[in-house]
């Protein structure tokens, strides 16, 4: 079976970990830090906060922002379920935005209609989370001016966009959002096995951030409400959490993003060659949005089902008959059993649920061969025709 993606594990990622575990730090040593230190020079952002996976750093993100009972965080419907869920984990109420059928990610114009309508109601969201589906950057400059103007914080889900750039600057810089959050689970660009991270330019939302990951204890005497005690002595001054990133998976991560760069540009090379050999078939293919550079993290293609005799389903069956590990990203969240029973209901986000009756995410992953890509197009061909 070829996957829709997979890890690439070198002999130096495995010697990176080997010598973390023999040294005096598993947890809480210096490879975090120096971990956090290189994804942050990497996006020419000032701070990041490591976390054991995207889900946890979008949860600490949010609270770092006081998303709380009462409030709304607003994404897209076409995303992982966590970037919605950290709104729910907080206390607060989800709702959605409508994809641009030509990007899939959160539509700028939908955004701005929906916000018009929730003032009239006093209803406005506190946090927007826009997501970077298959890596393509959205429309920030679009989001950030919203943003100034409704007074709501941005979150940007980069969980597949690393190595992705906007405006040609890198995905993570934080230029157009208060927080970017990353995700290395071992599908995505580079990874940690699990792992996320969060990054920002505000020293107090990282502050905020750093001391949620732990439990919301800190040793600096400075953030502490009265003096200390002894040598030994931490306070808690919030409710955190463990969410800590290990020794080893940094130490992985660090080895990873030295590679980040030759991965997008497989990844590019890759995507360029399914564009040329699909170009014929009834499909829409990835469209790039002049302003940005995907990082190229899912190869997702639309049936044109009106020129087809089969249908999704069918082709999507046909190619894992094939032994093509195609995939389906995403499930549109609002028409989750959990959502609908939160009220959301299916019919309210078109584009999104007509992008759902149509995609399928092709196998793309830094070391998928021309040979096994070849094969992905003949299984694709065969399966609608
Ligand atoms: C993978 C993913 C997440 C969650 O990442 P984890 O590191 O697995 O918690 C969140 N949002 C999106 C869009 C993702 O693809």
């Amino acid at each position: 079976m070829i996957p829709y993606g997979r890890q690439d594990i070198r002999q130096e990622d495995i010697d990176a970990v080997v010598e973390v575990l023999r040294s005096d730090y598993l947890t809480q040593g210096p490879a975090v830090p120096r971990f956090e230190a290189a994804v942050a020079q990497h996006c020419g952002v000032e701070h990041a906060i490591a976390a054991n996976s995207a889900t946890s750093a979008l949860h600490i993100a949010c609270l770092a922002l006081d998303l709380g009972p009462g409030d709304w965080l607003w994404t897209s419907p076409i995303t992982f379920v966590a970037s919605a869920n950290c709104g729910l984990y907080c206390g607060a109420q989800v709702d959605f935005v409508d994809i641009d059928p030509r990007t899939y990610n959160l539509c700028p114009q939908a955004l701005e209609r929906k916000l018009a309508e929730a003032q009239k109601k006093g209803r406005l969201p506190k946090v927007v989370v826009p997501v970077h589906l298959c890596g393509q950057p959205c429309d920030m400059r679009a989001i950030h001016v919203l943003a100034q103007r409704y007074g709501f914080k941005v979150v940007e889900d980069a969980s597949h966009a690393i190595g992705g750039k906007y405006e040609s600057a890198p995905v993570g810089n934080c230029r157009y959002s208060d927080i970017t959050v990353f995700s290395f689970h071992p599908v995505k660009i580079i990874t940690t096995a699990e792992g996320g991270m969060a990054v920002t330019n505000d020293p107090k939302l990282a502050e905020r951030i750093g001391l949620l990951r732990s439990h919301g204890i800190t040793r600096d005497p400075a953030h502490m409400t009265r003096e200390s005690d002894g040598p030994w002595y931490y306070q808690q001054i919030d409710l955190g959490f463990n969410y800590r990133l290990t020794e080893l998976q940094a130490a992985l991560g660090l080895t990873q993003l030295e590679r980040l760069d030759a991965y997008v540009a497989r990844r590019h090379a890759l995507s360029l060659r399914y564009d040329e050999s699909l170009a014929a078939l009834p499909l829409t293919l990835p469209w790039q949005h002049p302003d940005g550079a995907s990082a190229r993290h899912l190869y997702v293609v639309r049936l044109t089902l009106d020129r087809i005799a089969v249908s999704h389903r069918q082709v999507f069956e046909a190619l894992r008959e094939q032994g093509i590990g195609v995939n389906l990203h995403y499930i549109p969240v609002h028409t989750q059993p959990y959502y609908e029973r939160l009220g959301c209901v299916q019919g309210r986000y078109p584009e999104a649920e007509r992008y759902y009756a149509e995609a399928i995410s092709l196998p793309m992953y830094a070391t998928l061969t021309e040979a096994q890509q070849d094969m992905v197009v003949e299984a694709l061909r065969h399966a609608m025709a």
